[in-house]
C-alpha cells in the first residue's frame, strides 16, 4: 500500500481518455520504457499505460539488478549488448540519477561441464565484441580474495568467466525514470488500473476492458511479466510460457566487502552487495508452477548455505529481508517479441528471470515496431513462431536467474 501512495505522489495523475493511439497493459520497467520510446522516438505521445497496482509491483521492482552481456547465443549477445549500452547512459537520458554502477562479474564454474561451457561463453563474447575473459583459479583469488576457492571444502572453483562491465543499477528507479519521463512527453500512466478484457473486431485488437470501462486503441502491447498467460488467453492466445516463483534475499547492511558480482554456475546462487551495504543473494527457479508471491524457508535456508560456501563471512551475517516474484519462463530461455496472430495485438513476454536487463532495448525495439510495423532485426529471432520453424533460441546456459 506505501508503494501506491508513494506512486501516486510523484506521477501526476492523468484522466483516464476514452481511447488511445496505443494501450500498454502493465506498469513494469517494459511497459513504461515502450511507452517513453514511442513518445520520444516515433512521436506517438497518445499513449495510455495501465498497471492494476503500482507501477514497479511486479518484476520490475522484485529483481536483483544485474546488468550483463554475456549471453551465448549469436542472437542474444548483440541484443543483451545493446541493452547494456543504453543503461550505460540512461541516467542523463531521463534526468534521474539509476544508480548505475559497474562491478565485474564472475561466473564460476565448479565442474568439467561448466568449466567447458565458460571457456565457450568467453571466446564467443570476444567474437561478437562483448568483454568476457575466461580466468584461472590464481586470477579468481586475486580479482576477489573473499571468495573461498574450495567451494565449501567439496565443489572447488575450477575456473571462470569475468566479464569486467557487469553492473548493478537501481531497480526502481529505472520504473521511475521510465514513467516520468514517459509523461513529460505526455504519456498517460494509470496506477491501481486493471485491463480485464482485450476487444476485437473483425479479427483485429480494437482496445482493451478495464476496470474502470471500456478504452479503445489503435494497437495493444501486452508488458504484464509473469501474468502474460493469463492475458494473453483474453486475446485468445496460447503461449509456449510457464509461470514459475523466483526468490532473493538481503543481509543488514556491512561495511563495503564485495565490490564485484559473483555467481555459479554449479551452486546456482549470486551474491552482491548493494549500495547500501546489504548483501544480496538470488537463486534458481521454484520448479513448482505458480503465480503465488509467497516466501519459503527452504529456499532461504537452501541459498544461504551456499552463499556460505562461497563466502564463508556471510554465516556471521542476519537475514534482513526475502521476497518472490514470478517469471514467465519460454522453452529456450529467450523473449518472445513482437506480433501475434491477433493484428494489432503485440507481444512484450518471456521475461523470465532475465528481463530487467533488457528493459531498455525491449522498450526501444518494441516501440519501433509498433510505431512503424516493421520488426527491428535485434528482435527478428525472439519471434513467437520460432518454435513452428525450430528456430529456438536456446539461453539456458545465460539465463542463470540473473
Ligand atoms: C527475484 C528476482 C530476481 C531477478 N533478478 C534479475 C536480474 O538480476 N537481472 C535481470 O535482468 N532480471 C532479473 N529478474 C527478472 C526481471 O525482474 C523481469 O524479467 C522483469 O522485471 C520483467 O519486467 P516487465 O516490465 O516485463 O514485467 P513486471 O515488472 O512484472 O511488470 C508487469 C506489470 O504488469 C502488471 N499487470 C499484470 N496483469 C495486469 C493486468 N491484467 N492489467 C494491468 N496490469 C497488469 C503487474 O502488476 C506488473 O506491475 C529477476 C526476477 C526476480 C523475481
Amino acid at each position: 500500500m506505501s508503494g501506491l501512495f508513494r506512486g501516486r505522489a510523484l506521477l501526476r495523475e492523468d484522466g483516464l481518455r476514452s481511447g488511445y493511439d496505443v494501450v500498454v497493459i502493465g506498469g513494469g520497467g517494459h511497459g513504461l520504457a515502450i511507452a517513453y520510446y514511442l513518445a520520444r522516438n516515433h512521436g506517438v505521445r497518445r499513449v495510455g499505460v495501465f498497471e492494476r497496482s503500482y507501477i514497479g509491483a511486479g518484476g520490475s521492482g522484485r529483481n536483483t539488478t544485474v546488468l550483463r552481456a554475456n549471453y551465448k547465443t549469436a542472437q542474444t549477445v548483440p541484443f543483451f549488448k545493446a541493452s547494456y549500452d543504453l543503461y550505460r547512459t540512461l541516467s542523463q537520458e531521463l534526468d534521474f540519477n539509476l544508480l548505475f554502477s559497474k562491478r565485474g562479474l564472475l561466473w564460476l564454474a565448479h565442474s568439467e561441464a561448466s568449466l567447458r561451457l565458460q571457456r565457450e561463453r568467453a571466446l564467443l563474447n570476444q567474437a561478437l565484441g562483448v568483454d568476457t575473459v575466461f580466468v584461472e583459479p590464481d586470477e579468481i583469488r586475486k580479482l576477489c580474495p573473499q571468495l573461498d576457492l574450495t567451494g565449501g571444502g567439496s565443489r572447488p572453483v575450477l575456473g571462470a568467466a569475468q566479464h569486467p562491465p557487469g553492473a548493478i543499477v537501481r531497480h526502481d528507479a529505472v520504473v521511475w525514470g521510465y514513467a516520468q519521463g514517459a509523461q513529460r512527453l505526455g504519456v498517460h500512466v494509470h496506477q491501481g488500473v486493471e485491463v480485464t478484457g482485450v476487444t476485437v473486431e473483425h479479427g483485429r485488437c480494437t482496445g482493451v476492458e478495464t476496470s474502470q470501462g471500456p478504452v479503445s486503441a489503435g494497437a495493444v502491447v501486452c508488458a504484464v511479466g509473469g501474468w502474460v498467460s493469463t492475458v494473453a488467453a483474453m486475446a485468445g492466445l496460447r503461449l509456449p510460457i510457464v509461470t514459475h516463483p523466483l526468490q532473493a534475499f538481503v543481509t543488514e547492511p556491512v561495511a563495503p566487502v564485495l565490490d564485484r558480482i559473483v555467481a555459479s554456475a554449479d551452486l546456482l546462487v549470486y551474491v552482491s552487495q548493494s549500495a547500501r551495504g546489504e548483501l544480496l543473494a538470488g537463486a534458481e527457479i521454484e520448479r513448482y508452477s505458480s503465480y503465488s508471491t509467497r516466501s519459503t524457508w527452504t529456499f532461504l535456508s537452501e541459498a544461504s548455505s551456499r552463499c556460505i560456501d562461497l563466502f564463508p563471512f556471510m554465516a556471521r551475517l542476519r537475514i534482513l529481508r526475502q521476497w518472490t516474484g514470478v517469471c514467465d519462463m519460454t522453452p529456450d530461455y529467450s523473449p518472445l517479441m513482437g506480433t501475434t496472430e491477433l493484428d494489432r495485438f503485440y507481444l512484450n513476454a518471456g521475461w523470465g528471470t532475465w528481463g530487467f536487463k533488457a528493459t531498455p532495448i525491449a522498450g526501444v525495439t518494441m516501440a519501433e515496431l509498433v510505431a512503424t510495423g516493421r520488426v527491428p532485426p535485434l528482435i527478428e529471432p525472439f519471434r513467437l513462431d520460432r518454435f513452428c520453424d525450430d528456430r529456438a533460441v536456446s539461453e539456458r546456459a545465460s539465463a542463470g536467474t540473473h
